[in-house]
């Protein structure tokens, strides 16, 4: 029997994508939410799921250790990998990758300091906008980095913007539209067709019924 791995992004996209999954099919066999472990059987004989950071989704089905993988599309922009498929738009964990900078702020003329974990987005950005940036990786609480002067700007996720509020940012230019993906290895593609293809077929069943 063809083994399938499905590496998951946990947290927040994994709350959206289990039932998705579900409807397609593929429930896990345990509670993925209240164990540790990383490798979960399912309700289906030859497919497991494995439960990974966003950040490492794309890296494990680029190099056929996952065969499918759900990862945002941030992740995905920021990974600039190659190696996968993106078939499926899943619509679920929908955001805005933004630019933000304190309240009433004026724009910078010159050179900027940007703080961002989407260094490689951020600096595709700012070179076609023609601004000279400096960008700062940062791994977390970006919104911190404008307050103790840091950075001028950051680059991170919006959803309802409260996070920004909160911390006297505002959302200035939009990057990209935010949505999880269904990546699939490209080698995976071809070799494990039939099973891969069959649970392409479930999940954008699932879509369309949703
Ligand atoms: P909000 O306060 O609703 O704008 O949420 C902003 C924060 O929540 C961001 O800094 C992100 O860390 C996180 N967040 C919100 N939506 C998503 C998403 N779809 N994917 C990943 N992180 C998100």
């Amino acid at each position: 029997m063809t083994q399938i791995t499905i590496a998951l992004t946990k947290g927040r996209i994994l709350k959206e994508t289990l039932p998705l999954l579900a409807s397609a099919g593929i429930i896990p066999a345990e509670d993925v939410f209240s164990s540790r472990k990383l490798v979960f059987p399912t309700n289906r004989d030859n497919v497991r799921v494995i439960i990974l950071r966003g950040s490492d989704v794309a890296t494990y089905v680029q190099f056929g250790a996952a065969d499918l993988g759900v990862a945002g599309k941030d992740m995905l922009l920021e990974h600039q990998g190659d190696g996968y498929y993106e078939p499926l738009d899943l619509g679920i964990a929908r955001c805005k990758l933004m630019t933000a900078a304190p309240v009433g702020a004026p724009q910078q003329s010159g050179r900027l300091r940007v703080a961002t974990k989407y260094i490689n987005v951020a600096r595709q950005f700012y070179a076609q906008q023609g601004r000279q940036a400096d960008l700062i990786k940062l791994y977390g609480a970006m919104e911190l980095a404008p307050i103790l002067d840091l950075a001028q700007e950051i680059v991170d996720i919006v959803d309802t913007g409260n996070t920004l509020k909160a911390n006297g940012l505002e959302p200035r230019e939009e990057i990209a539209e935010i949505s999880s993906r269904l990546i699939v290895n490209k080698a995976a593609m071809k070799t494990k067709f039939t099973e891969v293809q069959a649970i392409i077929d479930a999940l954008k069943e699932a879509l369309e019924s949703n």
